[in-house]
């Protein structure tokens, strides 16, 4: 049942005093760790018994298509987001009869599916990479005659880190990749050569107002991300990512943590993919911005006045991909900010980051060297890399 005869302390103006979070990863772990503080309490479903988020709240161990189990929680909570955009559309509608859900299902139904993502950003005015749909052999042939070669050839759905893609750039690899992606329905784009990956994080409070965190440079190890640094572009690009999320936001009628990860080829943004949620490129926002996206989307989603978006100190985050560095090593960086989910280590799995900060950008880039030959792999290269 809803509890509502008393108020908790510092959610006083807000009637939200549960949250349910569809998806207990770790970026539901640090939405709770942000909302914990302003009074409100969380409830996961996961299907996981250690879900690394449980330590911020009850979790409900359920699969995402169980309707029953999504409905239960949909009782018991007052307001529900998720933090992982493939919850099948029947449960995230069940919630939505009992409970407000934000981002609303419209905005996870068009990001699910990399077809219907790219026909909106058209359809919208935003600019993408050459794409084609692709549901057999001949579609595929089709598809490579309009856009040539090089070329990505990836799955609709369930898609992420890299997974469920092949670069084609020749017969050979199209022969390899349709041996293993052929079953699945798939889109086909154009290779854009581009010179940086980036990405723009804002936020849609209840009342329409929008803020927006500086565009983050994303490098990728493996098609993982590796390192977000915020703050490197001019701002005349951060006006032309805004306004494009700005066209996308309305279109949902969004409210909540919004992502768009663009390609910069030749100064211009193309966008890759949305994420309507928080993203690993704006962990930095926890010790590096006045108010992260955890807290601001928490805000949002509980009708709560937004936080100032602004990156109050240089910093650069390193992700921990399926191995942590030493910690206690790392930590002896000044200005470096510790984060393990609590997740048991596994090659590719996502298990921690560290946000390492400055008072300059010539300061952040000797701590980032000594944190890069710390942690080893390809880092120190990595590293090295950022102009
Ligand atoms: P995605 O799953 O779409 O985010 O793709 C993962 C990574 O593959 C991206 O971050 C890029 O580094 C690369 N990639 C994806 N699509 C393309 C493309 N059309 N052209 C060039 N690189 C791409």
């Amino acid at each position: 049942m809803k509890e509502t005869s008393s108020t908790p302390v510092g959610a006083a103006n807000s009637p939200v005093r549960r949250i349910g979070i569809l998806g207990g990863g770790q970026l539901g772990r640090m939405m709770g760790l942000a909302g914990i503080p302003l009074g409100f309490r969380f409830m996961f479903l996961d299907p996981g018994a250690s879900a690394c988020a449980g330590v911020a709240g009850e979790l409900l161990q359920a699969d995402f298509s169980d309707s029953e189990a999504a409905r239960e929680m949909a009782r018991t909570v007052d307001v529900a987001t998720f933090d992982f955009e493939n919850v099948p559309d029947s449960t995230a509608q069940a919630f939505e009869e009992l409970c407000p859900l934000f981002p609303a299902s419209n905005a996870l139904g068009a990001c699910q599916d990399r077809m219907v993502e790219k026909t909106l950003l058209t359809e919208l005015g935003i600019a993408v990479a050459g794409y084609h749909a692709v549901s057999s052999r001949t579609d595929l042939l089709e598809g490579l005659e309009r856009l040539g070669y090089p070329a990505v050839l990836k799955t609709r759905r369930l898609g992420y880190d890299g997974k469920g893609q092949a670069v084609l750039r020749d017969q050979e690899d199209l022969e390899r990749a349709w041996q293993r992606l052929g079953e699945a329905e798939l889109i086909l784009e154009a290779f854009v050569p581009f010179q940086a990956e980036c990405s723009l994080i804002g936020v849609r409070g209840a009342d329409g107002e929008t803020r927006f965190w500086p565009l983050a440079q994303n490098i990728h190890d493996g098609g993982i991300l590796a390192l977000s640094r915020p703050g490197v572009f001019s701002a005349q690009l951060q006006a032309a990512a805004e306004e494009k999320m700005i066209r996308l936001m309305d279109h949902f009628d969004y409210r909540g943590v919004l992502t768009i990860e663009f390609f910069l080829q030749d100064g211009e943004l193309l966008a890759n993919e949305i994420a309507p949620r928080v993203h690993n490129s704006g962990h930095w926002s926890i010790d590096g911005s006045s108010c992260s996206q955890f807290e601001n989307h928490v805000r949002a989603v509980a009708g709560m006045p937004l936080g100032q978006t602004d990156m109050v100190r240089p910093c650069l985050m390193f992700n921990w991909i399926g191995t942590m560095p030493d910690r206690d090593q790392a930590m002896a960086v000044p200005g470096l900010c510790w984060h393990d989910y609590g997740k048991q280590p596994r090659p590719g799995r996502k298990i921690g980051h560290a946000t390492l900060t400055a008072q300059t950008p010539q300061e952040l880039m000797e701590r980032a060297t000594r944190l890069a030959e710390i942690a080893g792999g390809d880092f120190p290269v990595l590293v090295q890399g950022l102009d």
